[in-house]
C-alpha cells in the first residue's frame, strides 16, 4: 500500500489529508477496511457493542420507542458501518418478543468492507439483511438508522494556521518517505488560532449527513467520540493493535479516525431540514435508557465472575473517565414529529 500511495503522489502531486485518509482506509485492494477483521481484543480496537450486550439492549429500547411513536409501520432498519454485526444481532435478539417488530423491520446494512460483510452475513443471516455501498439504493419507506463509530471513519481535511494565514495540510513524498506539506486554501477560514494549530473540516461527513436527512423519513441515532462545540486540534489518530502509531507509517495497516465535530453534524442535518437532539454524553444517554437497572437484573442470575464482568462493562460504557464522556450521542429526525428518548 505504501508504494501504491507514493506512486499516486509522485504522479499527481501532494494530496490533501482527506484523500490520503480515504485511500488508506478504502483503497479497493489494499485499504485498511478491505482486509481482515480489525475488531476484538487481538485486533486494533474495541467498540461499545463488543464490550457488552447491554449497549445493544439500550439501543433496542430506543428503537422500540421510536417505532411505536411512528405507528409501528413496516420500515427499513439501517445500520451504517456495522462492523462484525454484533450491535444489530443484539438489537434483534432484544426485540424478538415484541409483537410484530421482526415482521416489520427490514434490515439494511451500509458497509464497504468485504471482510466485514462476510462477518455480518454470518451474524445476521436469519434476518436476511441487504447490503449497500451508499444511501441511494435504499428503499423509500419509513426508516430508523443507527451508526456507532461510523462518522469517525469518514475523511477529514486539515487546515493549518501558518505565518501567512490558513493553509491546507497535504501529504507529499520526499525520497522514500511520506512528509507533511501545505498548499493554498481557496477560501477564507474566519477562525482565530496560534501558528501551527489545526482546524478540521469534513465535507464528506457533512454531505453524508445531508444525504441521510434527504433520504430519511424517521429517526437516526449517531454515537461516536467527538465534541459538541467546534474547536481547534489535530484529532486524526492511527491505531494498530491497540497502540497509537504514526499516520504516515504502515499506511493501510492502521485504523484512521478523527473526533466527530457534532456541531458540524448538527448544522448539516438542520440545513437539510432535520431536527437535532443532543448531543449528550454516552454515559447520560445509556443511564436515561435504564442501563443501571439492566445491569442489576443481569447480575441476579450471574456467577461471581460474570457479575464482575457486568460491573466492569457498565463502568467502561458509562464512566466519564472511560467512554461515558468522550463518546456523544445525537438524535436526528426528519419528516415526522418524534420525541427521541434519552435526550
Ligand atoms: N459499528 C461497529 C463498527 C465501527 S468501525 C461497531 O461499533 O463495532 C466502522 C465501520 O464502518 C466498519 O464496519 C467499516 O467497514 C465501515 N465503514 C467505514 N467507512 C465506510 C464507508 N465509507 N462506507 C460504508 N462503510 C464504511
Amino acid at each position: 500500500m505504501d508504494e501504491i500511495l507514493k506512486n499516486i503522489i509522485r504522479d499527481k502531486g501532494p494530496i490533501d489529508v482527506a484523500e490520503f485518509m480515504g485511500l488508506a482506509l478504502g483503497h479497493p485492494a489494499h485499504g485498511y477496511y478491505m482486509k481482515g477483521d480489525p475488531f476484538g481484543t487481538r485486533g486494533d480496537f474495541t467498540t461499545a457493542p463488543e464490550i457488552s450486550q447491554m449497549f445493544g439492549e439500550m439501543v433496542a429500547a430506543w428503537i422500540m420507542d421510536v417505532w411505536q411513536q411512528m405507528g409501528a409501520p413496516e420500515f427499513t432498519l439501517l445500520e451504517c458501518g456495522p462492523g462484525r454485526g454484533t450491535l444489530m444481532a443484539d438489537i434483534m435478539r432484544a426485540t424478538k418478543s415484541v409483537p410484530g417488530f421482526h415482521e416489520a423491520a427490514h434490515v439494511h446494512l451500509l458497509e464497504i468492507s468485504p471482510a466485514l460483510r462476510a462477518m455480518q452475513a454470518a451474524a445476521l443471516d436469519i434476518y436476511k439483511p441487504e447490503w449497500h455501498v451508499n444511501l441511494e439504493t435504499l428503499p423509500d419507506q419509513p426508516m430508523i438508522v443507527i451508526a456507532n463509530e461510523f462518522l469517525d471513519a469518514l475523511p477529514v481535511r486539515q487546515l493549518i494556521r501558518t505565518g501567512e494565514g490558513w493553509r491546507e495540510r497535504v501529504v507529499a513524498v520526499e525520497g522514500e518517505k511520506f512528509v507533511y506539506g501545505t498548499k493554498d486554501l481557496p477560501f477564507n477560514l474566519g477562525v482565530q488560532a496560534e501558528e501551527g494549530e489545526i482546524f478540521e473540516i469534513s465535507p464528506v461527513r457533512s454531505q453524508f449527513v445531508m444525504d441521510l436527512m434527504k433520504k430519511m423519513d424517521g429517526a437516526a441515532l449517531i454515537i461516536d467520540y467527538g465534541h459538541a462545540e467546534p474547536g481547534l486540534g489535530d484529532t486524526l489518530q492511527a491505531l494498530r493493535k491497540h497502540q497509537y502509531v504514526s499516520l504516515l507509517d504502515g499506511v493501510g495497516d492502521a485504523d484512521l479516525t478523527t473526533h466527530v465535530d457534532f456541531y458540524a453534524v448538527k448544522q448539516s442535518a438542520e440545513a437539510a431540514g432535520g431536527k437535532v437532539f443532543g448531543p449528550v454524553e454516552q454515559g447520560a444517554f445509556l443511564k436515561a435508557l435504564g442501563i443501571d437497572q439492566r445491569a442489576e437484573t443481569l447480575k441476579t442470575r450471574a456467577t461471581p465472575a460474570q457479575k464482575t464482568d457486568i460491573e466492569n462493562s457498565l463502568r467502561r460504557l458509562t464512566d466519564s473517565g472511560q467512554m461515558g464522556w468522550l463518546f456523544k450521542v445525537m438524535g436526528l429526525t426528519n419528516g415526522r414529529a418524534i420525541d427521541l428518548a434519552g435526550f
